[in-house]
């Protein structure tokens, strides 16, 4: 198994198989599991017997999906969460107590940016905001109570792509972890363990369910991280649902084939915005005019399917572009094999203060695309109509 490729360890591993020999692996939906005698249940519970006890914390299919995530992602163990901030939130509770610093990109997702500022500042936890790729922000901003780093790369929506072994070279400076939501890639586009990140955390409701069907979550690491993210979940119940676990399990199976053709209908799109003359600036890490190209080439085998843009014409253009299309829905999920088009300044990004947004380069003229698995030149044709 240690030397297969990814798209073998997708199919292969977290084989479940019951006797009467189901090829597909299957759901195990059930709440809790009998024991043989008293003797087994009281070995099961002291875990002198290894085995299932409880679906809160033990359940074969959720088992099943931790350990073909693991193995995608090259770590000990994966931890299963009822979803991505479920995982984000387990982080928070199994490894910072009151007095810890957090330091985190400034434009990480919306929800993530509450959890930190108004939840865990509420336990004494402080959470410090900087610049994805300025790492001499991130060096004055660590300090000794420093215990975790957390970043989205390559962000959204505009792809500014972190150097991961520079962020863990601090993080390990000052002895705290270095966490990458790893959402927009998946392992099948890059692995940020290998990169020297400690935790990988991955919203399993994008690219790794790829279909827009459930919610899940998973934190990813070595073994001793994850005993304490297990012991969180084991005791408070964020936990994946076997049926979702199985929707997952079946997601990754498709993963590396999925982000392929997400990251070339992505580039084709992105390539040929970039010559419109409605269209100002184009993000997208896969591009050779993107600032950091030569870092995601280092760190990235594909540049993923979300991308943005900037309209000359501002708002008015932006609205009128995503009203009149007819294949990309309008809807602020991505990750879906169906196309998405989203107007952040006034759904994703509407809550934060004007400030806030010119920091994060949010603007009214700016659309954000989630490239789907559509034949690409349906896409384009679907984006040229609207820009006329
Ligand atoms: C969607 C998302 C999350 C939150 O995940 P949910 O499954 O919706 O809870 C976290 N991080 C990123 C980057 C996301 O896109």
């Amino acid at each position: 198994m240690n030397d297969w490729e990814l798209e073998t360890l997708a199919l292969r591993v977290g084989e479940l198989r019951t006797d009467i020999g189901s090829h597909s692996e299957p759901i195990f939906l059930t709440s809790s599991f009998v024991f043989e005698s008293a003797q087994q249940a009281a070995d099961r519970f002291a875990g002198r017997e290894s085995g299932v006890i409880y679906s809160r914390f033990t359940n074969p299919t959720v088992q099943a999906f931790e350990q073909r995530l693991a193995a995608l992602e090259k770590a000990d163990r994966a931890i299963a969460t009822s979803s991505g901030m479920a995982a984000i939130l387990t982080m928070g509770m199994a490894y910072l107590r009151s007095g810890d610093r957090i330091v985190v990109s400034r434009n990480v997702f919306g929800t993530t940016h509450v959890l930190f500022n108004q939840y865990f500042t509420r336990f004494g936890v402080e959470a410090i905001f900087v610049d994805l790729t300025d790492l001499s922000a991130w060096k004055h901003a660590v300090n000794s109570n420093t215990k975790l780093l957390f970043i989205e790369t390559p962000s959204n929506p505009l792809n500014e792509i972190a150097d991961i072994p520079a962020l863990a070279e601090i993080a390990k400076g000052v002895g705290a972890k270095l966490v990458v939501d790893n959402c927009l890639c998946t392992p099948a586009l890059q692995q940020p363990l290998l990169l020297g990140a400690d935790i990988v955390i991955h919203s399993a409701t994008k690219y790794l369910d790829g279909q827009g069907r459930v919610l899940g979550g998973a934190l990813v690491g070595n073994e001793q991280d994850m005993q304490e993210a297990y012991s969180f979940v084991r005791s408070a119940g964020p936990s994946l649902s076997p049926f979702n676990a199985w929707v997952l399990l079946k997601g990754l199976e498709t993963l590396t084939l999925r982000m392929e053709k997400h990251s070339q209908n992505a580039l084709a799109i992105a390539q040929w915005l970039a010559e419109h003359s409605a269209v100002s600036s184009v993000y997208y890490s896969g591009l050779e005019a993107h600032p950091q190209y030569a870092l995601a080439r280092k760190q990235q085998i594909g540049a993923g399917g979300v991308l943005s843009f900037e309209l000359k014409d501002g708002q008015t253009a932006a609205w009128k572009l995503i009203d009149q299309c007819k294949i990309f829905s309008i809807t602020a999920n991505l990750g879906d094999a169906k196309s998405t088009i989203t107007h952040p300044d006034t759904t994703t990004h509407g809550r934060l203060p004007s400030e806030e947004k010119i920091k994060c380069g949010i603007t009214e003229g700016l659309v954000r695309l989630s490239v789907g698995l559509e034949n690409v030149e349906d896409l384009r044709k679907d984006l040229e109509q609207g820009l006329k």
